[in-house]
């Protein structure tokens, strides 16, 4: 369902929506996921996720839509923390930073709604034609991700 934003945007997700921002341990990449043209901004890339749906909240929800779109199993990941991207308000996007080993040869899943997924080093991100909100949140998660980088847990 869309929201209708007062931003002028129409943004999907009644109660919000979340992505999974998954990093391994080491912060040398993230997950990304090509949007398939049947979706809103189709062609660009973005993390996993979706919209919210009911009471869920956005850890629920990311690691969902993270299941569906990429087959990536919740029982092998770390929720490390949750990140707000865009509040407009009545309607939010919120990034679930979780960690996880990054396979030598990863074999990521496909869904109607991505065409691919895959690792991405964290400096070639940029370089990606990436969904607008993902642009936009891109350069304040980078920081995060770096600074997070070599705690340890
Ligand atoms: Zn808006």
């Amino acid at each position: 369902m869309w929201t209708y934003c007062s931003c002028g945007e129409r943004h999907w997700g009644r109660y919000g929506a979340a992505g999974l921002l998954l990093t391994d341990p080491a912060r040398t990449g993230v997950v990304l996921q090509k949007r398939s043209r049947m979706v809103h901004h189709g062609g660009t890339w973005s993390v996993p996720g979706g919209a919210i749906e009911g009471l869920e909240g956005p850890v629920r929800a990311a690691l969902r839509e993270a299941h569906e779109e990429a087959g990536i199993e919740a029982e092998g990941i770390d929720v490390v923390d949750t990140i707000l991207g865009t509040d407009h308000g009545e309607w939010t996007y919120t990034y679930v930073l979780a960690e996880a080993e990054r396979p030598a040869d990863p074999r990521l899943g496909t869904s109607w709604e991505a065409d691919h997924t895959a690792w991405v080093d964290l400096d070639r991100v940029a370089t990606r034609r990436l969904h607008p909100g993902l642009r936009a949140d891109w350069p304040g998660l980078l920081t995060t991700l770096e600074d997070c980088d070599g705690r340890t847990a």
